[in-house]
């Protein structure tokens, strides 16, 4: 049997491919993504596919590097000039990180990277297709640049496990709405069953993006996608603790750091470290400390701030001139402050080894992150795994993902210099026992959430909802499911069907007189109750008038405003007249007054019940009132025996003494079937469910959380298995007629 494999797919491959002297070097990376899913993808079977990070020259430089890159169990997707322009340049960087990052203004909308972004994706998805993955392989896509791609899998691997973690922010849904292309990126990524990101922010951006703008139905963080439930959950992203403490207490590093604490003259160090980007706050964080050497002369040579660039995306022109603004920022501060003993700031432009950055860390009395957005920010937590043994402060932006699991750090405001200033302050300032203690807290965070941990849980989370979906699959009206109805059913002589109205026989319609039964359901019904052994019962909230107009000259028995009113046995209606409705007052009172604050809302009144419809609200705000109104009702409903139901774009309250449950008995005790269907949709279907007895087959419409032993996945499909029973019939008279053929002969 073939093993299962695991196919991590990121833009970049986990190395770096050098040419020199006319050879190609291939260097590993030592990235934390590199480190924590080391583990996964050197395992025998599994493959890493990305980015190998250069164009070959030739064909034979393409083959030699495959087969290099085999070795080591990656696979490169070697991209053109022209695809790399537009697919990571231009889209990408152009278009997703700005936008993802809050700066609007920054997008550059251009319909040709657009599709190169298309084309790109469609090839990370053939190279994934080239290793003939299995349906029951794992895949986990890393980051923006590949958004698309977790449809693209989906479609050639509809079971297959298939992450996706987003290592940058997630924008509001009104931020992510100005990409004229947003639909088709969220849909790429409902590809993926789990959705994850760093902070719980991110993903109730994303999950307001799915309901917001695609209309989806979602439960908690649960999203209903073609029939699969897709998780949006919260991953925060750890680094290697043990690489970074164990390197920290090193000799040689201890010795290294002595030597950079005796050049700056055991000056109180500040640390800032950052790729080249406008989302970092390095302007503001200059401006702050231009500000502290201002307002406290008194510090002036006894700090210094080592701010150490990263190149990063100079090809992109927000990136340039940024590079420029900083030269002039730290060339202006040392000119007016710097004397000639003491420069206010070391500043590098360049990328340092592992070692000397360590050794920074563990040099630095404070670290400073001021980003105006990040997505998690890595440099803060290597700084605190590299404090175990000695103290240090953390002062962190709280627009910076880390900030919500680094309580302790100092928390600032990175667009407030004030701010900035004060915490630098109160840094340099701050009690050892307290560095300790406070940096204690953030030690512990770090230690346990670490990269290894973060891939653990991520894929077990993603095996755990391959599981639920296996078992919701089970619940799932199919052809086995309904092979086996279908014998109970022609086993049977006389049967009931228990059809809910709205959302079950008839779609959803923001004018509730508009879903009058269709002719094609009228047929369907028809076809279902000509079969004598077959009785059609018609449930629903509607008023008795409504079903008396679209259902009276029928042979169906109808039960309307859940149980209030019947027309059962003799086909005329009768009202439950003994239930008191003194409560309406208070009640309708309440509902009013919210309809009156919410266009869009109505109040309906029937005789045993009042309902609160919001199907014509604005979008999330009609949610949000309903949510008020229940909590205003709550207290009225113990006292008057009333049930409080939350349907679908509906809040309705009714006795309790009536409900769908105890109508459906009443009509199962007289009638004596020996086989019950009922489907619905609804809150108040949730009653019948409950009470039919056990071997009723109860079907919900829609895959939520049910009493029902089935669901099907939309009111179409609930009519087509309406429909099923009905052409069953067909065939069964067929059958009866020939069995009465072979008689009579
Ligand atoms: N880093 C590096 N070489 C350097 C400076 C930094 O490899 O000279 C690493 C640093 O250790 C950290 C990463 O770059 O792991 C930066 O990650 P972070 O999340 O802070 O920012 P990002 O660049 O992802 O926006």
């Amino acid at each position: 049997m073939r093993n299962k494999k695991t196919i991590i797919i990121s833009n970049r491959l986990p190395l770096r491919v050098e040419r020199r002297d006319g050879e190609l070097h291939f260097i590993p990376s030592e990235g934390g993504l590199a480190t924590g899913l080391g583990s996964i993808y050197q395992q025998e079977g599994n493959i890493w596919v990305g980015w190998p990070g250069f164009v070959p020259e030739n064909e034979q430089e393409e083959i030699l590097t495959r087969a290099k890159l085999a070795e080591l169990n990656l696979v490169p997707v070697f991209l053109t000039e022209e695809e790399l322009q537009g697919y990571y340049e231009g889209f990408s960087n152009e278009v997703l990180w700005p936008i993802f990052h809050y700066r609007l203004s920054y997008a550059v909308y251009n319909t040709d990277n657009w599709h190169i972004y298309q084309q790109v994706n469609r090839k990370f998805a053939e190279a994934v297709n080239e290793q003939q993955p299995g349906d029951k392989d794992d895949v986990w896509i890393h980051d923006y640049q590949l958004m698309l791609l977790p449809q693209m899998v989906r479609e050639q691997h509809p079971s297959m496990a298939i992450g996706y973690f987003q290592h940058i922010p997630f924008p509001p849904d009104e931020v992510f709405r100005c990409i004229p292309w947003r639909d088709e990126l969220i849909k790429g990524l409902l590809g993926a069953d789990l959705i994850a990101f760093h902070t719980y922010n991110d993903t109730q951006h994303f999950l307001n993006a799915c309901t917001h703008l695609l209309g989806l139905p979602i439960q908690n963080n649960c999203l209903h996608v073609d029939g699969r439930s897709v998780y949006a959950e919260v991953y925060p992203m750890g680094i290697d603790f043990d690489k970074f403490s164990q390197l920290a207490k090193s000799a040689a590093i201890q010795e290294r750091s002595r030597e950079i604490k005796n050049y700056y003259k055991n000056r109180k160090f500040i640390l800032c470290i950052d790729r080249l980007d406008y989302s970092k706050g390095i302007i503001e964080r200059l401006q702050a400390y231009e500000s502290l050497l201002q307002e406290h002369p008194e510090l002036r040579e006894k700090i210094v701030l080592y701010q150490l660039v990263v190149p990063s995306r100079d090809t992109v022109p927000q990136y340039r001139l940024l590079r420029d603004e900083i030269d002039r920022a730290v060339g202006h501060i040392n000119s007016i402050y710097g004397m000639n003993e003491w420069q206010p700031i070391a500043y590098y432009y360049n990328s340092f080894p592992l070692e000397e950055l360590s050794a920074l860390y563990v040099a630095a009395d404070v670290c400073l992150v001021t980003s105006i957005r990040d997505g998690m920010n890595l440099v803060c937590k290597e700084y605190v795994a590299s404090k175990e043994d000695n103290p240090g402060v953390l002062v962190l932006s709280e627009l910076a993902g880390a900030s919500k699991e680094l309580l302790e750090a100092i928390q600032v405001n990175p667009n407030s210099i004030d701010q900035i200033r004060q915490a630098l302050k109160q840094a340099i300032e701050m009690p050892e026992d307290e560095q300790q203690r406070r940096m204690q807290d953030s030690i512990e965070i770090v230690r346990k959430f670490n990269v290894r941990h973060w891939v653990k849980i991520f894929f077990n989370r993603l095996h755990e909802i391959k599981s639920l979906q296996k078992q919701e699959m089970a619940r799932r009206v199919r052809s086995e499911v309904k092979d086996s109805i279908s014998k109970a059913y022609r086993e049977a002589k006389k049967r009931l069907f228990f059809l809910d109205y709205d959302g079950t026989l008839i779609g959803f319609h923001k004018d509730a007189d508009a879903a009058s039964p269709t002719e094609s359901l009228y047929r369907t019904l028809e076809l279902l109750q000509s079969n004598p052994a077959n009785q059609i019962v018609i449930i629903s909230g509607r008023p008795h008038e409504t079903l008396e107009r679209w259902f009276g000259k029928k042979d169906y028995f109808l039960v309307a405003e859940h149980g209030a009113w019947s027309n059962y046995p003799e086909h005329h209606w009768h009202g439950k007249n003994h239930i008191s409705t003194r409560w309406k007052i208070p009640v309708k009172h309440i509902m009013n007054k919210f309809a009156n604050r919410t266009a869009g809302a109505i109040v309906e009144e029937k005789t045993y019940s009042l309902a609160w419809h919001y199907r014509k609200a604005q979008n999330g705000l009609g949610q949000l009132r309903s949510q008020e109104l229940v909590d205003s009702l709550r207290y009225l409903i113990p006292d008057h025996g009333l049930q409080l139901l939350m349907g679908d774009k509906v809040i309705e309250v009714k006795s309790s003494e009536l409900n769908k449950g105890k109508a459906a008995m009443e009509v199962v005790a007289h009638y004596k079937p020996d086989f019950i269907f009922a489907i619905g949709d609804d809150a108040t279907d949730e009653d019948m469910f409950l009470e039919l007895p056990e071997e009723a087959i109860t079907v919900k419409v829609g895959n939520k959380k049910s009493a029902a032993q089935y669901y099907v996945e939309s009111q179409e499909e609930a009519v087509s298995l309406i429909d099923y029973f009905a052409t069953e019939n067909l065939d069964e008279t067929s059958a009866d007629n020939n069995n009465a053929h072979f008689q009579k002969l």
